[in-house]
């Protein structure tokens, strides 16, 4: 009970902006003093605001769901309630997970508690904030470098999962084909331990496949592959720290990697087309919004419609709405999408083929993380994506570990092989 306690003395009136919904602390010590009753011992969790809670507001980092509170808890969410795991809240995040720097919340963005004139890393911005700033873990999820650029730039352990290892049962989503819940953690052994509850087949996400075995690997031994063109696309002070870590390492080969060419581009034309479809279901109908939000009703629904969504949705939302359509509608999509899609192909191929015999290293992020509003423009915020976006277009899993302060390397595995990330992990820790 002392832990708890002690939490929410720590986050106070929550200076890093990491949480849109922190639980009264009353509610989540009695919660935590029921399970010790039953002899459990209850332990702290984050939960990003696009995993659904029962009981408890969801919002996507949106205005348009600002008043949804979810009748469901996500799968992931209740296998860490069986576990004993109490949640202290949901955390901030870019709006609907459409950002790398956490600054398209809705709610404000999350200060990076290494230094807190720069960002945190998006889109699970509070996820990154709560787990350096207190110390807390929790789960986020990542589309195209979500969970590993808030690790790399808050300086802490993530692990972005092979696609089919974790239920998005409960997930609000943004692209269902690129996407995991994935765990974020100050250490090692908490990361693992929230893997092995939330992974697994789930009747309920049909995508699912199993629980990937953690076997450990001797980190000595396995071969390593750098992509050398990532060297050259990141910033001179991310290259050093990078290189003098990779001086611990003994089998270590320099390649070039045609497809961190091609991933960011098909990566955001399949995300946005999917996120164009996904987020059609926002009327103003359906998700609680108040009667008192929401416009006159008039004759024609669709104008209804059309206001709500004008007004609760962020602009980076609508823009992405509006080339998600584009990129799929009749005499674009075969130059687009198809393109992309075939893009993506050549991605998996590749990065399968370099993974089947070897563990891929790199940085997580090319630069260390920028000021609030430094990197404005679409393209600079798209470019820093470069070297997470791949990973998901190829269904692989991924880790981030801090090699310096704001600063972290990203190791890449076949499908299933968290066991060498987790080794690798355990290596840097
Ligand atoms: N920055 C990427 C995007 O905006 C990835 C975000 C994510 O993984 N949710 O799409």
């Amino acid at each position: 009970m002392e832990l708890f306690e002690k939490i929410y003395d720590i986050i106070g009136d929550d200076s890093f902006n990491a949480f849109i919904t922190l639980r009264p602390k009353e509610e989540v010590l009695k919660e935590a003093k029921e399970l010790l009753e039953r002899g459990i011992e209850p332990k702290p969790i984050t939960v990003k605001d696009n995993i659904a809670t029962k009981g408890i507001r969801t919002t996507a980092g949106s205005k348009i769901l600002q008043a949804y509170v979810p009748v469901f808890d996500a799968t992931t969410v209740r296998k860490l309630k069986e576990k004993g795991y109490v949640i202290i809240g949901k955390t901030n995040m870019d709006e609907f997970g459409m950002g790398t720097t956490g600054e398209n919340s809705a709610y404000g963005p999350a200060k990076n508690p290494l230094d807190t004139s720069k960002v945190t890393g998006g889109s699970s911005s509070g996820a990154g904030a709560a787990a350096r700033g207190y110390c807390l873990p929790g789960i986020g999820s990542d589309t195209g470098g979500s969970i590993r650029a808030p690790a790399a730039w808050c300086s802490v352990f993530s692990l972005k999962p092979t696609y089919g290892a974790v239920s998005r049962y409960g997930l609000i989503p943004y692209a269902d084909s690129l996407e995991q819940i994935s765990p974020i953690a100050p250490s090692v052994s908490q990361l693992v331990e929230i893997f092995e509850i939330i992974s697994g087949k789930d009747p309920r996400d049909h995508t699912t496949v199993k629980k990937p075995d953690l076997k450990e690997f001797d980190v000595e031994k396995l071969r390593f592959v750098v992509p050398e063109n990532a060297l050259e696309l990141v910033d001179p002070e991310v290259r050093n720290a990078f290189n003098s870590f990779i001086r611990k390492l003994k089998n270590v080969e320099y390649k070039k990697v045609k497809a961190l060419e091609k991933a960011l581009p098909a990566y955001y034309v399949i995300a946005l087309a999917e996120a164009s479809s996904n987020l059609a279901r926002y009327d103003g109908i359906r998700y609680g919004l108040p009667e008192e939000l929401l416009p006159e009703v008039t004759e024609n629904f669709y104008d209804f419609i059309a206001e709500v969504r004008g007004k609760y949705f962020g602009w980076e939302v609508k823009r992405r709405i509006a080339m998600g359509a584009t990129v799929l509608s009749a005499g674009y999509s075969e130059e687009l999408y198809l393109r992309a899609l075939k893009a993506r192909k050549a991605v998996y191929e590749e990065l399968n083929e370099i993974v089947r015999e070897s563990v891929l290293i790199m940085p997580t992020m090319p630069v260390t993380p920028p000021s609030f509003g430094a990197k404005s423009s679409p393209k600079e915020l798209f470019a820093m994506d470069v070297l997470t976006v791949p990973v998901n277009l190829a269904g692989l899993p991924a880790g981030n570990a801090p090699i310096a302060d704001g600063i972290g390397i990203q190791v890449v595995a076949e499908r299933w092989g968290e066991g060498k990330i987790v080794s690798f992990l355990r290596f840097a820790e």
